[in-house]
């Protein structure tokens, strides 16, 4: 499979089978904690061919045909996914033939000020745009946007896509130690958010490895103080790992598990009982792997590496 990747296991999305519709790093940011690394941004309002709709609705159809399960398709993967030309096309072919999996889009939010943008992606059951940032300053620092992006464009754009949408929105705000997460970003922001139809406030934080080796999140405590301001609507979704030490010891796990499917696939119990890590850690680096393409999941539960 070439655009379709899992199903993963997701804290918020459960069993979540992923479209990815670039075959590398394609985004109108560069944040600077992204998993990605970094790669020349573009602007929001271009439109990429990316790979071909048909490609991406026969590996559906195979997947589901062949008695695959999931309960949600979700757009993500090496980028942002609006940029895709053809995610209408296929938002509306998931809706037709599959529907009774939920759809949800993961997107940065960059180019939602778009018609075309917001009336292709309107179907989907669930929207998560990036919502981390309550000014420019810090809005710049974070994703380093492409040049011509400004704040207030990325902002309307989300506002105007809130007004208008009828499906459930879940601000996902990513926090990184010392960038945005001090009283007056988290009050910008929360006041920015109290008056969004949202149903939830993610709170997101960067576990694996960044594109920045200096980016960490912020302390425990904190992040559960920044969830109280929040309000009901908040949630902490991203995971807690010692400090100090979190990138090394994901760094050093997955070069462990590369080392073991290198020779042979295996699965996250196999790993685990070969490793002595968690099945919590297992998962983790896996996941980070699948979405960097680095490894795929078989149907059997097997992991192995791509292009194997
Ligand atoms: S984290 Fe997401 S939005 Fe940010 S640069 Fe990476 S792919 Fe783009």
């Amino acid at each position: 499979m070439k655009t379709l990747y899992g199903p993963v296991p997701s804290r918020r999305l459960g069993l979540s089978l992923g479209i990815d519709p670039f075959e590398r790093k394609t985004c109108t940011h560069n944040c600077i904690y992204c998993q990605l690394g970094y790669a020349p941004s573009v602007a929001s309002d271009i439109s990429i061919d990316g790979v071909s709709p048909e490609t991406v609705e026969e590996e559906l159809a195979d997947f589901f045909n062949s008695g695959g399960k999931a309960d949600y398709i979700t757009f993500s993967g090496s980028g942002e996914p609006t940029l895709w030309k053809h995610i209408g096309r296929l938002c509306k072919f998931i809706k037709e033939n599959f529907s009774h999996i939920k759809l949800a889009v993961i997107t940065n939010g960059t180019t939602l000020w778009r018609d075309d943008v917001r009336s292709a992606i309107g179907i989907a059951d669930v929207v998560v745009p990036t919502i981390s940032a309550a000014s420019e300053k810090i809005y710049k620092i974070l994703h380093r946007p492409n040049k011509n992006a400004t704040f207030e464009q990325y902002i309307q754009g989300i506002l105007k896509f809130a007004q208008n949408y009828s499906g459930e929105i879940w601000a996902e705000v990513m926090l990184v130690d010392g960038v945005n997460d001090g009283d007056d970003n988290v009050l910008e922001l929360s006041n920015l958010l109290k008056d969004m139809p949202i149903k939830y406030i993610d709170l997101n934080l960067p576990v694996r490895p960044p594109a920045e080796k200096w980016v960490h999140p912020p302390q425990k405590a904190k992040v559960e103080s920044i969830c109280k301001k929040f309000g009901k609507k908040c949630r902490i979704v991203g995971k807690f790992t010692s400090h100090s030490h979190y990138v090394a010891n994901i760094v050093d796990l997955s070069e462990n598990i590369l080392k073991i499917l290198s020779r042979r696939p295996e699965t996250a119990e196999g790993l685990s009982a070969a490793l002595g890590k968690s099945s919590e850690e297992i998962a983790l680096s896996l996941n980070a792997l699948v979405d960097k393409k680095i490894i795929i999941p078989l149907e059997n539960g097997y992991f192995k590496i791509r292009n194997e």
